[in-house]
């Protein structure tokens, strides 16, 4: 027995490690796996204080990032992506091998893959036929669990949640932590509910750059909460926790200008999504939810084909076949247009 196997915690040995788009599918040169913005736009970096330690937090980035959600700096903390967001949250409410968190499938993998590698239990109330929340199961389930994963717009359903139903669950679970990740909020034609922080001391939402932003390279994100929240969390923050780099092009993409650029191309994608939905309606395809989001979601007869065959010519989407309900379902980012003309193209050879 090799000394890994050894002494390695028992819960890690069953554990899959999270198989994200980047480390599942390699090569290609269309990328509509991962959600990503095909803008890349740039940035400058100061390099005369590299030597330094960075901030434990920046405050002009937390301040920026207030602004930019319409609430104070206290209530802002920030993280290498939101990722990072999941497990300070489990970390800091969660005791091993004894509390569990709730998730609501089809989800976002990383809260139950965070949850269990803390030893975390998962408890999952899935989500109603019409892609809705089971309320009254949530709430039912909140008496035993400390925190609630919910995910508006959804990844990888693309839709969002009733704001009723978020409500619902606030008022009726005020002892869990209710947390909304909202990646994708920028491409919602709904409202973020940031405004309920004042409202409701159990809300806790998740933002990152990584996807309207066009910053997944840079590793930021925000976890918006109330003061007591932050400071908790701070307490399992790492002492550094962003590169300063990262905190001067976060910066940068706060600022106004920026700020327009980011709604001149959320809207360029929009258009796209809309363009790539009405191509595929003639395809032997079927949308599973209408989109929220910068990627669409479809049933096909056979996914890991497709997949397969699209990877073939060089253009990556992802199979979410296995998430619960959704046999043979493929996800596709909105790219550029010239990606999503590709994209178009050789499904019509596929299937023709
Ligand atoms: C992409 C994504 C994230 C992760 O964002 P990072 O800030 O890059 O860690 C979180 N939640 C959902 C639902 C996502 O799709």
């Amino acid at each position: 027995m090799s000394i890994v196997d050894r002494l390695q915690r028992q819960h890690l040995k069953e554990l899959t490690p999270y198989a994200s788009a980047r480390r599942s599918m390699s090569g290609g040169n269309i990328w509509l796996n991962a959600n990503e913005s095909p803008y890349s736009n740039s940035y400058s970096v100061d390099d005369t204080k590299l030597n330094r330690y960075p901030e434990f937090q920046s405050k002009p980035l937390n301040q920026a990032y207030a602004e930019y959600a319409g609430i104070e700096a206290s209530q802002v903390l920030s993280s290498r992506g939101s990722d990072e967001g999941i497990e300070l949250l489990i970390r800091a409410f969660c005791e091993p091998a004894k509390d569990k968190v709730i998730i609501c499938p089809p989800t976002y993998g990383m809260y139950a893959i965070s949850a269990k590698t803390f030893a975390v239990g998962v408890n999952e109330v899935p989500l109603l036929d019409n892609w809705q929340l089971d309320t009254e199961a949530v709430i039912e389930a909140s008496t035993k669990c400390k925190v609630i994963f919910l995910c508006s717009p959804s990844n990888p359903l693309g839709s969002a949640l009733n704001p009723d139903d978020i409500e619902q669950v606030l008022q009726h679970a005020p002892s869990s932590i209710v947390v909304v990740d909202e990646a994708y909020i920028e491409f919602s034609s709904g409202d973020s509910v940031v405004n309920w922080l004042e409202r409701y001391p159990n809300l806790v939402v998740l933002r990152t750059l990584s996807k309207a932003f066009a910053l997944a390279g840079i590793r930021c994100g925000f976890l918006l909460a109330s003061d007591d929240i932050i400071e908790l969390l701070q307490k399992v923050l790492a002492p550094y926790p962003l590169p300063d780099p990262t905190v001067q092009i976060a910066v940068q993409a706060l600022q106004k200008s920026s700020l327009e650029r980011l709604q001149k191309q959320v809207s360029a994608l929009l258009s796209e999504r809309k363009k790539v939905q009405t191509e595929l309606e003639s395809m032997p395809m079927s949308l599973i939810a209408e989109s929220d989001t910068n990627f669409l979601l479809y049933q096909c007869n056979d996914a890991v084909g497709l997949v397969t065959a699209l990877a073939d010519t060089g253009l990556l989407i992802r199979n979410q076949s296995a998430q619960r309900g959704l046999d043979n379902v493929v996800r596709i980012t909105v790219g550029s247009a010239a990606e999503n003309n590709e994209l178009i193209q050789q499904l019509r050879k596929y299937y023709l």
